[in-house]
């Protein structure tokens, strides 16, 4: 049983009591599963699930592990007893829990699910984009914990930032004879089709006489269609 909520996957409201160790009842609001990393002994971590763990809100803050309850299950787990250590075997009798003595109270050994270590990257975004030069650890006190600057390492979002878009030169320069050169261009696709049903629109410039031509068509495949010399 928990007070803790947020540990219980599959949560189902259920009331009930509980009778506790000193003989006093308290309710229960609901029952689900709890999933914890269980460390062995040996050092061994591995993945528990308890089932039908109820959730006490007026427990303290602290879950406690009926060895009943393991029984009631009727998987044949065992209990064994050494010195400060109590642990819950298997059928055949590997361990599954260790419950540790610590202070009057035996304490399941849980390896707890660490953050992830920040990267050179996640500093780089949480101090707000600065070169790799003011990130050397050189430059702070309490920095020993900021990576290294990997190997030919980009960051994606300062290239996109600080690129310029260059604008080509205007061209002067005209054709001296109709149908020399002629300039297309294709655009779409329109998230409206227009009146007369079409995504896309066409268009060519005659470079000489600046005489356009447009043609609305319906798929980038009917360009070829449209007559480019009217
Ligand atoms: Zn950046």
């Amino acid at each position: 049983m928990t007070n803790n909520l947020d540990l219980l996957i599959n949560f189902q409201p259920e009331k009930g009591t509980v009778r506790l160790g000193d003989d006093s009842v308290i309710e229960s609001c609901g029952r689900g599963t709890v999933k914890i990393l269980a460390k062995t002994s040996d050092g061994q971590v591995t993945p528990v699930y308890l089932q039908r763990v109820l959730w006490v809100p007026e427990l303290g803050c602290c879950s406690l592990l009926s060895w009943r309850a393991i029984v009631s299950l009727g998987k044949g787990f065992s209990l064994r007893s050494s010195g400060g250590d109590m642990n819950v075997l298997r059928e055949n009798k590997t361990e599954v829990i260790w419950g540790k003595l610590e202070d009057q109270e035996y304490v399941v050994q849980e390896e707890k699910e660490l953050a992830r270590k920040m990267t050179y990257q996640d500093w780089h975004e949480a101090l707000g984009h600065p070169s790799p030069n003011y990130l050397k650890n050189d430059k702070y006190s309490n920095t020993s914990t900021i990576p290294s600057i990997p190997k030919d390492w980009q960051c994606e979002t300062c290239i996109t930032s600080k690129s310029t878009k260059r604008k080509p030169e205007p061209n002067t320069k005209r054709c001296d004879t109709p149908f020399e050169l002629i300039y297309s261009d294709l655009s779409g696709k329109f998230s409206q089709q227009s009146f007369g049903n079409s995504w896309y629109y066409i268009t060519f410039i005659e470079d000489c006489t600046r005489y356009a031509w447009i043609y609305h068509i319906n798929a980038k495949s009917d360009t070829v269609k449209v007559p480019v010399y009217p």
